[in-house]
């Protein structure tokens, strides 16, 4: 049974989807005012393993992230640097999904952007007003809190000093502002805005969620996530906006990733400790091994950031790249040892059952060494065979389909000169000079290579002990 800490009830609760082995998700995604920075990609790596293990468990996932092309913060440095909201935003969305793609972060089903869902939000603002939990004053729509019961169930945030009918603007704000925010912001100098059926303005940030979340995965759905700094006011203000227009419960399950620090202290610009991705790329670190470090510690506890940890994370990646080397290029003898596939299932359960405990990464991780650990020693002692070492590579691959930690298999094992090879037999098939592609296969396999022709292309397989050097 699978287990999350529900941040709504402030307990850990079985995991069970509306719709069996059918799972939607919400995350909130970037805000693209600059580039993501490292904090902001523990979140999106907790979320990328929640996803990743609940597809493990057999689950079918669909996965929505919006893109917050407008708010605040966008307005502002598209202002600064006197471009369109669009082209300040175009840049560092581009190096968004650039990111992800070296974190092996796996792409969600749909990234709607909140520029084009003003007619979605406008709908549920509307529907808003017409049920007066929103009220206008001055062009601008805000949603009045005092109507919304539950409004702070979310956060667990004292309403005792709730300041009725006063009214903020902006997007973000601190627990002790708790008041009516805005859904609408109306037109002002200097900033993009929408002409609609409400007027001229534009949305406030909390809005774009409720509506493109509603919009993909219908008004109540299984899980929505994001980092503990959402949870007030953006995920209590969705809550509110969401269930006052459907009248339905919008989210069954909140999961919430909690900060990252550096070297122990909290990130910030002045302090020189911000890091973004690049940083750390253009200090040699490698995409992987950052992903590594940013999953490895449980989602709900701080995460401190050193470079020390890094390279521990690169070094223990470094062993289970080693491991698999060793399995896939050592000359085993033909056979089996049935303790092996023993070994493997008390693995698997173990790593299961950790991250089914509200992912607790560090039961699984162990299980992942300790498996490296027993089965290096059966190695060296002779007792593992031809089979035992296919089964523990398929063991290790299965696993890294949660984990996603290791480089693709083509990328580790042929020499760019092998690779020249097969595009060159490649381009003789297409040429159909059979002669010579067949002539390529024969030297090929000579070096241990053997190709094989799939409907997919070629694929190849070692068959020879690669020499090290
Ligand atoms: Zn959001």
């Amino acid at each position: 049974m699978i287990k999350f800490f529900n941040t709504f009830s402030g307990r850990i609760e079985p995991f069970n989807p509306i719709v069996p082995k059918e799972v939607k998700l919400y995350t909130c995604g970037p805000t693209v005012y600059t580039y993501a920075h490292i904090g902001n990609f523990r979140a999106y790596i907790f979320e990328d393993l929640l996803k990743r293990f609940l597809l493990f468990m057999g689950n079918k996932v669909i996965h929505v992230m919006n893109i917050t092309d407008v708010d605040d913060k966008t307005i502002k440095a598209a202002n600064a640097e006197k471009v369109s909201l669009q082209q300040y935003t175009k840049k560092y969305i581009e190096a968004f999904f650039q990111d992800i793609n070296t974190l092996n972060i796996a792409e969600a089903d749909y990234y709607p952007r909140a520029t084009e869902h003003i007619p979605d939000m406008v709908r549920i603002i509307k529907g808003l007003l017409k049920k007066r939990y929103a009220y206008e004053k001055d062009d601008s729509i805000y949603f009045d809190i005092s109507k919304f019961p539950e409004y702070g169930k979310l956060s667990k945030i004292d309403l005792k000093e709730l300041r009725s009918g006063q009214r903020l603007e902006s997007d973000e704000y601190e627990k002790e502002n708790a008041c009516d925010f805005a859904l609408w912001k109306n037109k002002k100098e200097e900033e993009p805005f929408w002409k609609t059926e409400i007027g001229a303005g534009r949305p406030g940030w909390h809005i774009e969620c409720s509506a493109m979340s509603s919009k993909y995965l219908g008004h109540t759905f299984d899980i929505h996530c994001g980092g503990v700094d959402n949870i007030f006011p953006h995920h209590e203000n969705e809550i509110a906006q969401s269930e006052a227009y459907s009248g339905k419960k919008f989210v069954i399950y909140w999961l919430h990733c909690h900060h990252l620090i550096v070297n122990g202290e909290k990130m910030s610009k002045s302090k020189g400790n911000q890091f973004i991705l690049r940083d750390l790329l253009d200090k040699n670190f490698d995409g992987r091994a950052i992903r590594f470090l940013l999953l490895s510690t449980h989602y709900r506890k701080i995460l401190n950031f050193t470079f020390e940890a890094l390279d521990q994370a690169q070094a223990s990646l470094q062993r289970i790249k080693d491991f698999i080397y060793e399995l896939k290029n050592r000359p085993f003898k033909e056979g089996k040892n049935k303790d092996i596939p023993k070994l493997i299932e008390e693995m698997k359960q173990k790593f299961i059952s950790g991250l089914s405990h509200d992912l607790n990464i560090s039961v699984s991780l162990t299980a992942l060494f300790e498996l490296i650990k027993k089965a290096n020693i059966l190695i060296s002692q002779g007792k593992v065979f031809r089979k035992d070492a296919e089964n523990l590579i398929r063991f290790i691959r299965s696993i890294n389909n949660v984990l996603a930690i290791l480089p693709e298999e083509e990328q580790e094992d042929i020499s760019p000169k092998i690779r020249d090879k097969i595009e060159a037999r490649e381009n003789a098939r297409a040429e159909k000079k059979y002669k010579r592609a067949d002539q390529i296969r024969k030297e090929l396999l000579e070096q241990g290579i053997l190709l094989e022709d799939t409907k997919d292309g070629v694929r190849w397989k070692i068959i020879k002990i690669k020499t090290q050097n």
